[in-house]
């Protein structure tokens, strides 16, 4: 009997997950007005102090408790499976955590429709599915907006609908026709079909005016009521007598009030002949009820589930052809579809794309060191006095036994280390490191995984642990690996044509880059104007006058800023004729054909460097950072998503679509109706073969 009520209740929770009225298992819905004693019902039904007290304590959300008997157990143990709160054994704990989520709610919301839902197991309880209702009484009496009325009268009918059974509570000392739990109860069940009447404090009464309400005929209730005695006096006899009222809580206050309700009950046996009193029948007759008004909800109830899940199914098959879907299996094949995209990217982005990513860049840094040590005069005024001194790069091109010009030795040399020496080791770590995190996050961008931003976060996480790992290593490994060529650095034929062919190509682009915003320049200020200043300026140059004020009046009316774009386009003129005048030299000139010219074609010499830099620290790279990573990212995903997500979180990212969410929500709900349906159907068996076998034994 015991376990197939426990197992209606367990489908009773299974079902109340679903937003449907039409698949509800009866639970018992407490309802009493303040001082009705409760609180004290319920304390004594469970055997525990749990709920929480004070003159201004009111229930602001629905208290659903389901009570499991465990007859072996040693103690009583509450959990919030909400709150993924379990073991609970100190119930003054358990009273601060109701008190807690109960003033979690405003006080201007007066009440929550949110139920708390707590589960307690001792062996001393039946298995029961009971709810405290928050405030219906509050409706009645308080001065509450008509808005806030509504609210908490529609959760409550909620309640105390159908099949639900109410427990309508009483006190023994307040006239029966003042009850507001017994008026509520009324208008939810009229014909007083699902209500039983519990009168609490029979002791305060004379028991033969008890015994007169008890068997009243003027409010009558199919079920009955029951007398009970719920609270132990201050001093009774009840085993408790040494203590005072406020002196003893816990099990001490259950025992004595089980003692008391026992001995008073007895005392006046005959005085309640007739009655059904007792917290003990009152326990029994719950139980009964319920699995009574369970066992007949059953049949109903699987039949509307039958209902929706048809229809559930169809919907499942027509959206998602029937296709099975967890928020784990979701998240799984994304990961994996990104492993694998990962290892096309390994096939993909290697030694080679790595060669020409570095290379590129140790290009434009070969360029800006000839722009700062070659290409640098003369532009402006102020250089042009130096060049007086400092041999011209025109005249390097006309140098005809380069090898007696120190200058242009210790100018190669220079810059050749300025090259090695500049950090290759970090600039290419970071290079190779932030043009991997870019695929990887292009990679995620071509999968599922786009639409969940903590995802998309976790997986560059997950790249950056296993990049940054190895980055300060790897950094220091290249920069050693090309420590040879900071000394010295010997160059093929090969090489050098190789890197001649580059340098003029790089050359023609420079080229094509200054006439560009050399042409952007005269388009923004006009020609005219552009070339009037470039003129006042050259004839200024011409006179050497090179002290001149811009900012002063005899600037020609040109604005200062007009100057500086004037000074620009000659810088850029300059910067053009000598780029031209190199592309040329190092295109056709005899003398770059030859490595061993490599002071006069320092553009050819410091790429042949470029190159060489680049190869040795790409070896190093791949294996060094590369391999690794495309050994140990795969892995880091698995620990990233599989190991420290928990399955809320992996549910909380796979609903982020909402179709996946559609998805799964849908599966669940089959699920779960399918789950139900299988148990009542087991519930249903037991039944059969228990009335078979009564008709049998007849
Ligand atoms: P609630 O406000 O309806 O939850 O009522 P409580 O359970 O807090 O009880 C209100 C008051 O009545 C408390 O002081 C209890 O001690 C007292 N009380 C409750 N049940 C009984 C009872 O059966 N007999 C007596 N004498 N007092 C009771």
């Amino acid at each position: 009997m015991l376990n197939l009520t426990r197992q209606m209740i367990e489908i009773r929770n299974l079902l109340a997950s679903i937003d449907h009225d039409g698949l509800r298992l009866p639970s018992i819905v407490v309802i009493g007005s303040q001082s009705s004693g409760k609180s004290s019902v319920l304390e004594a039904i469970v055997g525990q102090e749990f709920l929480p007290k004070g003159s201004n304590m009111v229930t602001r959300r629905p208290i659903e408790l389901t009570l499991i008997n465990t007859p072996e157990a040693a103690a009583d143990v509450a959990e919030f499976p909400a709150l993924k709160m379990h073991n609970l054994t100190d119930f003054e704990q358990v009273q601060k955590i109701l008190l807690d989520l109960n003033l979690a709610v405003p006080e201007k919301d007066c009440i929550s429709s949110d139920p708390i839902q707590i589960t307690i197991r001792s062996p001393r309880v039946p298995d029961l599915s009971l709810v405290d209702l928050p405030g219906y009484i509050q409706v009645e009496a308080a001065d509450q907006p008509l808005e806030l009325k509504q609210k908490i009268r529609k959760l409550c009918d909620r309640y105390l609908e159908a099949p639900n059974i109410i427990l309508a509570i009483s006190a023994a000392d307040v006239d029966l026709a003042n009850s507001s739990a017994l008026r509520a109860s009324r208008t939810a069940d009229p014909r007083g079909e699902r209500t039983i009447g519990v009168v609490t404090k029979i002791d305060l009464v004379d028991p033969e005016r008890a015994t007169k309400i008890l068997t009243n005929k003027k409010y009558p209730l199919r079920m009955g009521y029951v007398g009970v005695i719920t609270k132990a006096p201050p001093t009774s006899k009840g085993g408790s007598g040494l203590f005072s009222r406020k002196a003893i809580s816990g099990y001490q206050a259950y025992v004595a009030q089980q003692n008391f309700e026992h001995s008073y009950l007895k005392e006046n046996k005959e005085d309640f002949y007739g009655t059904t009193t007792g917290t003990r029948n009152l326990k029994k007759k719950l139980m009964k009820v319920l699995e009574k008004s369970m066992a007949a909800s059953l049949a109903p109830t699987h039949l509307a589930i039958q209902q929706d899940l048809e229809e559930t199914s169809y919907q499942f098959k027509v959206e998602f052809n029937d296709r099975p879907l967890t928020p784990e299996m979701y998240l799984a094949n994304n990961i994996d579809m990104l492993k694998l995209a990962t290892k096309d990217l390994s096939h993909e982005f290697s030694r080679r794309e790595l060669k020409s990513l570095l290379k590129n860049e140790l290009d434009q840094k070969v360029l800006d060191l000839l722009a700062e040590r070659y290409w640098n005069k003369p532009f402006n005024l102020k250089q042009n006095q130096n060049a007086l001194v400092e041999p011209n790069l025109k005249e390097l091109s006309q140098i005809t036994n380069i090898d007696d010009d120190i200058y242009w030795h210790k100018k190669l040399d220079l810059t050749t280390s300025s090259l090695t020496k500049m950090g290759v080791g970090r600039i290419s770590t970071s290079l190779v490191t932030n043009a991997l995190l870019k695929e990887i996050e292009n990679l995620v961008d071509n999968t599922q995984l786009k639409n969940h931003p903590m995802a998309k976060n976790a997986v560059s996480e997950a790249a950056k642990t296993v990049l940054g790992a190895k980055y300060y290593s790897t950094a220091d490994q290249v920069e050693n690996c090309i420590k040879p060529y900071k000394y010295e650095i010997e160059i093929e034929d090969r090489e050098w044509q190789a890197s001649k062919e580059n340098s003029v190509r790089l050359l023609k682009e420079e080229i094509r880059q200054c006439d560009e915003v050399y042409n952007n320049l005269k388009k923004q200020i006009g020609g005219r104007k552009l070339q009037q200043v470039v003129s006042y300026l050259e004839r200024l140059k011409q006179q050497q006058t090179t002290d001149v004020d811009f900012n002063s009046p005899e600037a020609l009316g040109f604005s200062p800023s007009l100057i500086q774009r004037g000074q620009d386009a000659i810088f850029l003129k300059d910067r053009l004729s000598l780029l031209k005048m190199r592309y040329s030299f190092v295109k056709n000139s005899k003398k770059c054909k030859k490595k061993e010219n490599k002071y006069q074609c320092p553009e050819i010499f410091l790429d042949a460097v470029a190159s060489k830099v680049t190869s040795t620290s790409i070896l190093f790279l791949n294996v060094e950072l590369l391999s690794d990573f495309y050994y140990n990212f795969p892995r880091e995903l698995d620990m990233k998503f599989f190991n420290n997500l928990s399955k809320e979180e992996i549910e909380k990212f796979a609903k982020e679509d909402p179709r996946i969410k559609k998805h799964i929500e849908l599966q669940e709900r089959k699920d779960l109706y399918e789950n139900a349906l299988s148990k009542i159907e087991s519930v249903l068996a037991i039944q059969r073969t228990k009335t078979t076998g009564i008709v049998k034994n007849e």
